[in-house]
């Protein structure tokens, strides 16, 4: 699951709900395309895999097209999605379900920056609701898009996740053995860290999965090489 901060955005939001205004009852128009693979950078809001390199994204809606005719051309319930994610959650009911950003309460549209975050935890390359009153939506959400069930996404994930923890480990190696060791290492190690970072970004497919799991981490070593390189 991926929070993604829609403020940031605004050019683009505006830009498709313009669009969706005089779009009469579609949906499915460039403007809304181009806005949401910006916004969601290209990764599904539930699963948070890479969609375009292997399939065709599509526009999920958190609350149905047919069911609530009155949000089908609603940005705010239009998310890029997996076509497996879309399929899964299909029709269901959705109280239970975590919406990947905004979701609707007593008869507005609100945003819940914590909301995903409060909800669910990765350990290690599984996700895994919080033990506290807002795990039901953390549960539903699992299970309902299979997020630790999907074979190909759990390999894609431990995949990543190994593969960040091999590179802090190589960092962690080098800062251990002395500012010595880090003068004379000082441009792999920047570039370890730059590759580390980058799957940090929202633009990098499971990086909600990568900051709960190694964000602190990243953090501290990288203050370290700056207080080595300094020296
Ligand atoms: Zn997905």
């Amino acid at each position: 699951m991926r929070y993604i901060p829609r403020d940031n955005n605004t050019w683009h939001a505006m830009h498709a709900i313009y669009a969706l205004r005089h779009s009469g009852d579609e949906y499915n128009i460039e403007p809304v395309k181009s806005a949401l693979r910006h916004i969601y950078n290209g990764c599904c809001a539930y699963c948070e895999g890479k969609v375009e390199p292997v399939a065709y994204f599509e526009i999920e809606h958190f609350y149905h097209k047919e069911k609530y005719q009155q949000w089908k051309t609603n940005f705010h319930n239009l998310h890029f999605s997996c076509p497996r994610c879309n399929r899964l959650k299909g029709d269901k009911e959705n109280d239970t379900i975590l919406s990947p950003n905004y979701y609707y309460e007593n008869g507005e549209w609100v945003t819940h920056p914590t909301e995903i975050d409060s909800c669910l935890h990765y350990t290690g390359y599984l996700l895994f609701p919080n033990a506290d009153a807002t795990s039901k939506k953390g549960e539903g959400t699992i299970e309902m898009f299979k997020l630790n069930d999907r074979p190909f996404l759990v390999w894609d994930r431990l995949r990543r996740y190994i593969e960040v923890y091999n590179l802090l480990k190589v960092i962690f190696d080098v800062l251990k053995s002395g500012k010595d060791a880090v003068k004379q290492l000082d441009r792999p190690i920047a570039i370890l860290f730059q590759q580390t970072i980058s799957y940090t970004n929202p633009d990098a497919a499971y990086s909600t999965m990568i900051i709960q799991n190694f964000g602190d981490e990243i953090k501290k070593l990288l203050s370290i090489w700056n207080v080595y390189r300094k020296e």
